[in-house]
């Protein structure tokens, strides 16, 4: 592996996690703050990327050209939006440096494009990039595994801020597939993402989603096991977004010397089975 400094992109770098991701950059040995990329006819482009993330100005200048960008980068940080991850996941794999991917509410179709690009590309993709969720996701599917279907509920439950877009969030789905990797299922035909009006008895072996929005709570997650007579839940609560972005560069810091694929943070945290 290379000795010198890896040389990031942030993308959506004028939004929560860009700005997050800049000021992490800034103050973590062995990553430089390459570029920064935000939206074609964002009003930040042009700006100072230091200055407008609240460190002082540090000369790299916000442009909107992701691909001049990335060609002399080793990787890039996107946090962004699925359309927009989809894009920079060929341009990424054509410049042939890492691509970490936050993003989340990726369609199905989007998955697809993104497992292509993998083929030539090192990716990193995860719901949540944070330690706490993925140990956590480790301990739902040994639950799940242990406990009966006949006898336990599994009904997993989030809150996020107001402004967030996508239903259930990325790491309620990244739960809710460890919970159906533990009980042998597939997830999407097995859930329950919305209950309205007369929706007659839970159905047994489903996992269900329950989304609540308000505020500027940065991330809450509970998986509930009900049984008769008694209740199991896990939880995590994450009060500062740098978590998140601490994984990011965790992750491709990890994923400089690997071969071509599409990892998770499991794989970058050592916890995958
Ligand atoms: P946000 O504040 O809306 O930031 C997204 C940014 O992407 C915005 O600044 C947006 O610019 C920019 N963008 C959109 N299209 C672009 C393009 N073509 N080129 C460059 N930039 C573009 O949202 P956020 O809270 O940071 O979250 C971003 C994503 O990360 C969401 O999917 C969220 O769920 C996910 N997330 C994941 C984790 C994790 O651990 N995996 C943690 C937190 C958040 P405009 O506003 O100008 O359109």
């Amino acid at each position: 592996m290379s000795d010198a400094a890896m040389k990031l992109v942030v993308v959506g770098a004028a939004g929560r996690m860009g700005q997050a991701l800049i000021r992490l950059v800034h103050g973590i040995e062995g990553v430089t703050l390459h570029a920064a990329v935000a939206r074609p006819g964002s009003p930040f482009v042009g700006k100072d990327a230091g200055e407008i993330a609240g460190l002082g100005p540090n000369g790299i200048i916000i442009g909107d050209d992701p691909l001049a960008a990335f060609l002399h980068a080793d990787g890039v940080l996107d946090f962004t939006t699925p359309a927009t991850t989809n894009e920079f996941a060929a341009l990424a794999a054509q410049a042939r440096i890492v691509h970490i991917i936050g993003t989340t509410g990726c369609s199905v179709e989007d998955e697809a494009t993104i497992a292509a690009a993998a083929r030539h590309a090192r990716i990193v993709k995860s719901g949540n990039m944070g330690l706490g969720v993925n140990l956590l996701s480790v301990l739902v599917e040994q639950a799940a595994r242990a406990l009966d279907p006949a006898d336990w509920d599994i009904e997993v439950l989030e809150m996020h801020h107001k402004r967030k877009v996508d239903a259930p969030s990325g790491t309620a789905l990244l739960l809710g597939d460890a919970a159906a990797r533990g009980r042998d299922i597939d997830l999407a035909s097995n859930s329950v993402r919305v209950r309205d009006g007369h929706t007659g008895p839970r159905k047994q072996g489903t996992i269900g989603f329950a989304t609540l929005r308000g505020g500027s709570i940065v991330g809450e997650h509970s998986v509930i096991f009900a049984g008769e007579g008694e209740t199991v839940t896990m939880s995590h609560s994450a009060t500062d977004r740098t978590i998140f972005g601490r994984g990011a560069v965790k992750a491709a810091l990890w994923a400089r010397d690997k071969k071509p694929g599409l990892y998770s943070m499991l794989d970058v945290l050592g916890l995958s089975s």
